[in-house]
């Protein structure tokens, strides 16, 4: 069979990169298997995507919210009707186990169509009171211009529409870069946009290295937004790049080493499965995987059994197939595993479950199976305050709620935590002190809802958090003041006497 050969999506049409150069994607489970081949973009094809995106912007925000908003709704119906294959291809170019890859397309689903909802409610800035009652004032959210999203593997289609459905609904028009690792997720997505029928210039996809297309995409003076979610040492690189333009703005989502507290009296069959899914779930390759069960110490021993048995019968196989977790995403991402799992012997840690000795699910496919492992907190070990994006889970015994909660800030990183506890003060407690951007309660540190902001704090991003979070950040507000009447009053008392 011919190799899958996709283009990038420029200005409405399907283009090669002008290098004439081509990328592949590999299916993780079996990287002898191509994916498709993609277009290796370079600073010419940039270059067209932002003047075609430049060129859009004006009749797009002409349009008006309601009919940009109709696009979106076209888009989450063709996502719907192809719900299936594109799981596949998820699991295909993710390694993401099926369930969890249908999660994946259900959430962009959902995003496209809160981004429709916001379009029809109309809500497009606040009308506000002034000082001089014949002043009517309002604030009018105005999009940004040419915003870029350059987003990861682990959530390849979810991620680009919690970060271009509102863009494109407020008026923005979108250039996204998506993963090299991912790339067919991407051109699936030009090709909805597409087949909704979206003005040329309006959406692109243009696939391609970081270092090149990202960094040209970010440096260009005439791109207003970059929205940026993968690691941290990216997220800072854009940051610093991004502070040399006035007018640019940027939002950095990063990693995390998160955790699930679990109390003394917590429901202990709730809390082992909680744990379960928040470290083992995607390979714990999600930036809220947790990387620390904080356990306290009276019900360590108890918990530590039972976990470690569940682990035990964890499934760990083809995406395609009833595992509990597929693939790794590429060979960099198996030794990074290694080399915590390593780093979790050097440094002193009883290790209670390493599997990795067991057959790899194929021979050539990109593997790991959970390693769990115990001991005291200490803030200067790698292992424990590191995201390790890999199944390698530490159990911390803790004393008490306050001290869990200590443990748990003690790192660089603030994204996701969670607290397994029947006593409604100590999850009030945890809430209240947990410097993090996502809080749950008797639930895994896992999830994300699109009605609700998805961001971090400290090294997990800028506080600007992604979904319903990112208004501010693709819009400006315009004041708007009318004078109905017929003479000018000025405010604070100011005399508009013209001596
Ligand atoms: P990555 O940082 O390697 O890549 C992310 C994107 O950035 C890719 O599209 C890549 O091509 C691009 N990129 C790389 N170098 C660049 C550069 N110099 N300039 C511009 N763009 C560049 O991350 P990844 O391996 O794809 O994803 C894993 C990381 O993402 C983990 O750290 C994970 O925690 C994080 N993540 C965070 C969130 C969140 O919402 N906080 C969600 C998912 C993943």
């Amino acid at each position: 069979m011919a190799t899958l050969r996709m283009h990038n999506f420029i200005n409405g049409a399907w283009r090669p990169a002008q290098s004439g150069s081509w990328f592949e994607s590999r299916n993780p489970a079996h990287p002898g298997e191509v994916v498709g081949l993609f277009p290796e973009s370079g600073s010419q094809d940039v270059e067209e995507a932002v003047q075609s995106a430049a060129g859009a912007f004006e009749a797009w925000r002409a349009l008006g919210l309601v009919k940009r908003a109709e696009y979106l709704l076209r888009v989450a119906r063709l996502m719907e009707e192809e719900l299936e294959p594109l799981a596949r291809i998820i699991a295909q170019e993710a390694g993401k186990q099926l369930n969890e890859a249908r999660a994946d397309v259900v959430e962009a689903i959902h995003m496209a169509q809160y981004a429709f909802a916001f379009g029809h409610l109309g809500q497009y800035g606040r009308v506000l009171g002034d000082e001089v009652p014949t002043k009517r004032c309002y604030e009018v959210l105005e999009p940004r211009g040419v915003v870029v999203a350059i987003t990861p593997w682990n959530f390849p289609v979810a991620i680009p529409f919690w970060l271009t459905g509102l863009s494109l609904v407020l008026g923005n028009c979108v250039i996204l870069k998506p993963s090299e690792d991912t790339p067919l997720c991407g051109a699936k997505i030009a090709g909805y946009f597409e087949q909704a029928g979206i003005p040329a210039g309006v959406v692109q996809v243009i696939h391609g290295a970081g270092e090149t297309v990202g960094s040209s995409l970010v440096a260009h003076p005439k791109t207003q937004v970059v929205l940026f979610t993968g690691s941290y040492e990216v997220g800072c690189g854009i940051k610093q790049e991004v502070a040399k333009h006035a007018n640019k703005v940027c939002t950095i989502e990063t990693g995390g080493k998160n955790a699930v507290l679990v109390m003394e009296d917590a429901d202990l069959e709730m809390a082992v499965t909680a744990g379960l899914l928040s470290a083992f779930k995607t390979s714990g390759q999600r930036c809220v995987t947790a990387g620390r069960l904080l356990v306290d110490h009276r019900i360590a021993d108890r918990f530590t059994e039972r976990f470690v048995a569940s682990a035990k019968r964890v499934t760990v196989g083809d995406p395609m197939d009833d595992v509990f977790y597929g693939a790794m995403i590429n060979q960099q991402g198996v030794e990074k595993g290694r080399r915590f799992n390593e780093l979790a012997r050097q440094e002193g840690f009883e290790i209670l479950l390493d599997r990795n000795a067991e057959p790899p699910p194929t021979p050539d496919g990109y593997w790991l199976r959970p390693f769990v492992y115990t001991g005291a907190w200490r803030n200067d070990s790698l292992c424990l305050t590191e995201e390790a994006f890999s199944p390698h889970v530490a159990i911390v015994p803790v004393r008490g709620v306050e001290e869990a909660v200590a443990v748990y800030n003690d790192t660089k990183y603030g994204l996701s935590g969670s607290i397994i506890t029947e006593d409604y003060r100590k999850a009030k407690y945890a809430e209240e002190h947990m410097q993090c951007g996502i809080f749950y309660w008797n639930l895994p540190c896992i999830g994300a809802g699109v009605r609700l902001p998805f961001g971090g704090v400290k090294q997990s991003g800028n506080l600007i958090p992604s979904a319903a979070g990112l208004i501010p950040v693709l819009t400006h507000p315009k004041a708007v003041t009318y004078n109905l009447d017929r003479k000018i009053v000025m405010a604070q008392g100011l005399s508009a006497e013209v001596k």
